[in-house]
């Protein structure tokens, strides 16, 4: 279908020994997915089942949304809430029975479990399926686990879309599924892009409203925008629904070789494809190239956080000229990752999981030129003379598919560039 047919295996790192770490880690929990999946799922409401603790991440971390249509909260278990489980179901009763009644534009209300273990013996699958038929039809309820001992980070978006899969309508409609939540502009280049192909029809997973038409059924095909959706891959595949591998649509190669998969479970021919993609790959390879002059050349260091680490080092050793020195990602799936991990250039360590000190120590010997980290870490590597990356702002930032190419690049050229200039201004 297209003309980047993926090296031989051995060119790549998908049967490179990967060096698998159980040790202390430092990354946020699944709660974090809430701060983009509420402004996706424009009828959901997010209530989280925790601890103050819980409220202050929330609050701190979605900043200043909180003031304005918040569509999430925390029903807060106070000690005495606790010390009888039947209390606290009713009390969580009580508290969705106060929310729905004071904003009836809730449709899909989600309970987000949480750390502590009387929340943990709470049965949110219990209360989910309890409140339903009490809310029913109008709203649905549904539960997933954010809490920090069972998720990271981006773990809290495949929870959650994992969680609606059972829900779904049976359907034999051959369809395609995009799965994973993107911002609606980037969403909407990509249907288009589809559409231009002929491809269709498309349900999106998460749609942006319950009355979205959506089914999943035997002749269901299904590709993934988001390399951290492994439960959600699960669900639909116990569904019926089949995969369509490919490397994930992050840079121009990853956009086109995602592309060129769907299209070619849905028989586009080559003309077609070209005609469709050749203006906007140029754009995105010359975005690319303008953006990413200051990383040719530069060695790049991923410790564990998004699960995006993969296909970015792809993208930045690839299309950008870098050189990945350790690529960590909490978690590698073959069947998610592989297609990645053939198109990344031999030569950096591939580490799941981690040991956090040992990793500093790796990190520090290496001393590459960027470090992807999460915020805890950034801050005294930086200390220590290392330029880095948040990992979160990758999640938050717009970094699919073709026109948000150059975006990705820049994102990561940022860092190099503010170091030469405070070195020119020091000198
Ligand atoms: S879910 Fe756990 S890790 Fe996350 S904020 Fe609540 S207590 Fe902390």
């Amino acid at each position: 279908m297209n003309d980047q047919s993926p090296p031989p295996p051995s060119l790549g790192c998908r049967d490179q020994p990967v060096l698998k770490q159980r040790g202390q880690r430092e990354v946020f929990c699944g709660l974090t997915g809430i701060i983009w999946l509420h402004r996706k799922i424009q009828d959901a409401f997010f209530l989280v089942v925790g601890s103050r603790t819980c409220a202050h991440l929330l609050q701190s971390a979605a900043g200043v949304m909180i003031f304005a249509e918040p569509r999430f909260g925390t029903a807060i278990l106070e000690e005495s809430d606790l010390a009888g489980l039947n209390d606290a179901h009713a009390e969580l009763d009580r508290e969705v029975e106060r929310l729905l009644a004071r904003r009836p534009d809730i449709r899909q209300l989600f309970l987000v479990g949480s750390c502590p273990s009387e929340v943990i013996k709470l049965d949110l699958s219990r209360a989910a399926e309890r409140l339903t038929q009490q809310f029913a039809p109008k709203v649905r309820v549904l539960e997933y686990s954010g809490s920090g001992i069972e998720t990271t980070f981006t773990q809290g978006e495949d929870a959650c879309l994992a969680s609606m899969v059972p829900v779904l309508p049976e359907t034999d409609a051959r369809e395609l599924l995009v799965v994973g939540a993107l911002p609606d502009v980037v969403e909407d280049q990509m249907l288009s892009l589809l559409d231009d192909l002929g491809i269709g029809p498309v349900r999106v997973l998460p749609a942006r409203n319950i009355d979205a038409e959506m089914g999943v059924g035997a002749n269901t095909v299904y590709a993934l925008t988001q390399p951290f959706l492994s439960d959600t891959h699960a669900a639909l595949t116990r569904r019926g629904a089949r995969h369509i591998p490919a490397p994930f649509p992050l840079g121009e190669e990853g956009t086109t070789a995602w592309l060129a998969a769907v299209a070619a479970e849905f028989g586009v021919d080559a003309e077609t494809f070209a005609h469709v993609t050749d203006a906007p790959r140029r754009r995105a390879q010359q975005a690319v190239s303008q953006a990413a002059d200051v990383l040719h050349d530069k060695t790049i260091f991923f410790f564990p956080d998004s699960q995006l680490e993969i296909p970015l080092a792809r993208f930045l050793t690839r299309e950008c000229g870098m050189t990945a020195l350790e690529v960590g990602s909490p978690y590698i799936h073959d069947a998610l990752h592989g297609p990645d991990l053939d198109l990344l250039p031999a030569g950096p360590q591939i580490s799941e999981g981690q040991d956090v000190d040992l990793q500093l120590d790796r990190c520090r010997a290496a001393q590459p030129d960027l470090t992807v980290c999460g915020l805890g870490l950034a801050n005294p590597l930086e200390a220590e003379g290392l330029s880095t990356k948040w990992a979160i702002e990758l999640v938050f930032t717009p970094v699919h598919f073709y026109e948000q190419a150059g975006d990705l690049a820049a994102l990561f050229a940022r860092p190099l560039r503010r170091k030469t200039k405070l070195g020119i201004a020091a000198a």
